[in-house]
């Protein structure tokens, strides 16, 4: 648990609170979830509206995976959210204790285009527009390093860096199924999601740990 569990003053009232004294002006929550934060004149943040659709949950819940010292918590009892925080590894941001539940990683995701033009890309396609994603984000806090592309059968991969050689490895497999057009298997699901979500081509985003992919299928919306 955070050492600052006191909550800051301004914070709306609801289940999300930002503990006082611990600021050291990330400005996180402001990338994340603008509409929920504000500054005070001390350029502490707290939570100034609670999130009210399932967009903003999402985003509110990253930048809690996010903020730094760990400073933004949640109070609620909605069994979802906690089953959400302690499926990340972040059940000690809870207030309320969380048991039985393990972390997972959510790094299979399924996908389909509305286009049908779209619809013609192959695995290898995507590989080569993930990897200018990822160069366009290039700036003087992250470079991007990566390995050669290799393309087998219907399955492109490469990995790529952006902390010394901690390389990660990224696939793309063209699948051709009904809402499953395509599969990428990475453990960067941030970056695949945000990706998918800002190129505005894709739909239909399938979320599975690697046992519910091999087994169950059982998916959500969203990697976290
Ligand atoms: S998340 Fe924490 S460190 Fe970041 S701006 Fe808010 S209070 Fe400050």
């Amino acid at each position: 648990m955070s050492n600052y569990e006191k909550p800051h003053k301004n914070n709306a009232p609801g289940p999300f609170y930002v503990c006082d004294g611990c600021c050291t002006a990330c400005e996180l929550p402001f990338t994340e979830a603008p509409e929920l934060f504000e500054f005070d004149s001390d350029n502490h943040c707290y939570v100034k509206r609670q999130p009210e659709t399932n967009d903003e949950l999402n985003r509110i819940l990253r930048a809690l995976y996010g903020a730094e010292l760990e400073c933004i918590r949640y109070r609620g009892n909605d069994p979802e959210v906690l089953r959400r925080l302690a499926e990340s590894g972040q059940a000690h941001l809870a207030d309320l204790p969380v048991s039985g539940i393990k972390p997972v990683l959510r790094n299979h995701v399924t996908f389909d285009a509305a286009d049908p033009i779209d619809k013609l890309l192959l695995d290898k396609d995507l590989a080569i527009d993930f990897h200018n994603y990822l160069r366009s984000r290039t700036n003087e806090y992250v470079t991007y390093k990566f390995t050669k592309t290799v393309t087998d059968g219907d399955v492109t991969s490469f990995s790529y860096s952006w902390y010394e050689d901690n390389f990660h490895k990224i696939e793309f497999h063209f699948l051709g199924l009904p809402e499953c057009r395509w599969l990428i298997v990475s453990n960067t699901s941030f970056t695949v999601y945000d990706w998918l979500v800002d190129d505005g081509r894709f739909s239909s985003q399938r979320w599975y740990t690697k046992e519910q992919w091999d087994t169950s299928k059982e998916w959500q919306d969203i990697p976290w």
